[in-house]
């Protein structure tokens, strides 16, 4: 009997609105604890939140960006529960009439492209976090997060595999950050994922038992506990006993996940619709007015870098994993005769500066203007491949213009014939044994001299030049 393993993710992305969900504190993070607080956020008795705009704007935004359909009317839900970090005693967010549902995402497999169904989407507001003392026995608790406005986006259980899930999960992350609506930083929380994952004989319909997966901090983290949860159920039913339905914990430094509550233990939260907070309409004209201010997103400007430019796959994946290399890209390949090796340039020469640098591609000197004057001089045979890596180190540095660095320094290419040929009868006069090696049929020595002429012209001698008349030359 083949298992078949069934997986459904819930994810948590955290806006990036300047203020908090109901109330004006700032949603800035690192501040000292329950700095950015107010008898709101800290659910004093007597308050009255008040819906931030933005948030729904945000919301929306993914909505649209995930194929959903899109709730007119939205009510605000209190899920009720009892832990120190949630100081109302319940947390605001949305049941009945989440704001948007049945949509999907197409995300890249091994068999090609496939539909990942998105079960709702809706609005709420996050907990505060608790800080465990490691020495004392003592816990403290900071509100700065208290209110922060987050999305939960629930999928279908589509998924059916741990590389699914991890190719899922950037897809989403890809798609929250283009809109620019979450850090989609799984380190600091900005975007979690739980997941549910189940294993039934391959080929029956109904699903098993699932446990619910949590305290996973990087793609890595969900990848490893799903194939070590793959396992532990697969052993379970292979050796005649039953999965039990449970929330699990992934333990990182073991590499296991281990149980932290049952069933018998989940809470009955108790939704109602929260009375502070009166229903939100949204029209036709609102959904479309954010419909129109979407960027191109992550899939579809792969797929045209693909066409527009003769990318393969691989590169336009890189260029478009990031919403500012590809606008670099772009910026540059429209100004270069050959957009392929823009591609090129930047994926290999300008990255390894940035990445050693520690910057990002939006903090980068080397404007795409620039990047393209070199490769144009490049092709132009104005200046050598090698000699356009030293330009591009030196923009780099200092910011300056290509053209103009070429100029300072007296880099233009040497194409002069005679001149080149002058220096090639120097080498081959200088190295007699070489010359006989050569002759007796020894063809590597050939790249022995190639050297010795670049080196005596600095490198700026045009190599196709060096080649043709050194084979001549070596030849009588
Ligand atoms: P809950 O509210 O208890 O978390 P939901 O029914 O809303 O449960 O489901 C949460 C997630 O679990 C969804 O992503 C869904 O696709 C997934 N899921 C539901 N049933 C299964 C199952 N049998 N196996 C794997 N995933 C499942
Ligand atoms: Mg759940
Ligand atoms: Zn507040």
């Amino acid at each position: 009997m083949e298992l078949e393993p069934v997986i459904g993710l819930e994810v948590h992305a955290q806006l990036l609105t300047s203020s908090k969900i109901f109330c004006a504190c700032s949603t800035a993070f690192g501040a000292s604890p329950n700095h950015h607080t107010c008898p709101i956020c800290l659910g004093m008795p007597g308050v009255l939140p008040v819906l931030n705009r933005r948030v729904v704007e945000y919301a929306l935004r993914m909505a649209i960006a995930t194929n959903c359909v899109i709730n007119r009317k939205n009510y605000f839900a209190r899920k009720n529960y009892f832990y120190p970090d949630l100081p109302k005693g319940y947390q605001i967010s949305q049941y009945a009439s989440p704001l948007a549902e049945h949509g999907y995402v197409e995300i890249e497999t091994e068999g090609g492209k496939k539909k990942i169904g998105i079960t709702r989407i809706h609005m709420e507001e996050d907990a505060g976090k608790l800080i465990h003392d490691e020495t004392n026995p003592m816990s403290y608790v900071d509100f700065n997060r208290t209110g922060v406005p987050l999305i939960e986006i629930v999928s279908e259980p589509d998924i059916r595999s741990a590389e699914e899930a991890v190719q899922y999960l950037r897809t989403l992350r890809d798609i929250l950050v283009y809109l620019e609506i979450c850090d989609g930083n799984m380190e600091e929380g900005s975007f979690r994922c739980d997941a549910n994952i189940s294993l039934r004989p391959r080929g029956q319909k109904e699903f098993g038992t699932r446990t619910e997966l949590k305290n996973m901090n990087s793609f890595r983290h969900v990848q490893r506990a799903l194939e070590y949860e793959i396992k532990r159920q697969m052993f379970i039913i292979e050796s005649g006993g039953e999965v039990v339905q449970e929330t699990r914990l992934w333990d990182e430094s073991q590499g296991v996940t281990y149980a932290m509550r049952g069933k018998e233990e989940a809470h009955d939260y108790r939704y109602f619709p929260d009375p502070d907070l009166v229903a939100v309409f949204i029209d036709e004209n609102w959904i479309a007015q954010v419909r129109s201010t979407l960027p191109e997103l992550p899939g579809a400007k792969k797929q045209r870098f693909m066409e527009e430019y003769g990318l393969s796959t691989y590169d336009a994946g890189v260029l478009t994993s990031d919403r500012f290399l590809a606008e670099y890209f772009e910026k540059c390949a429209q100004k270069c005769q050959q957009p392929k090796s823009a591609a090129n340039w930047i994926m290999g020469d300008l990255l390894k500066l940035v990445n050693e640098d520690k910057r990002t591609i939006k903090e980068c000197p080397v404007t795409p203007e620039h990047l393209a004057e070199i490769i144009n001089l490049i092709s132009e045979g104005t200046i050598s491949g090698k000699i356009g890596k030293e330009i591009l180190e030196e923009a780099y540095s200092t910011g300056e213009a290509p053209r103009a660095i070429v100029e300072k320094k007296g880099l233009v290419q040497i194409t002069d014939e005679r001149f080149i040929a002058e220096v090639i009868e120097r080498v081959i006069a200088h190295h007699p044994e070489q010359v006989a090696q050569y002759r007796a049929g020894k063809e590597k020595v050939f790249g022995f001299f190639v050297g010795q002429v670049m080196k005596e012209t600095q490198g700026k001698a045009n190599p196709k030049l060096v080649n043709d008349l050194l084979r001549e030359k070596l030849k009588n």
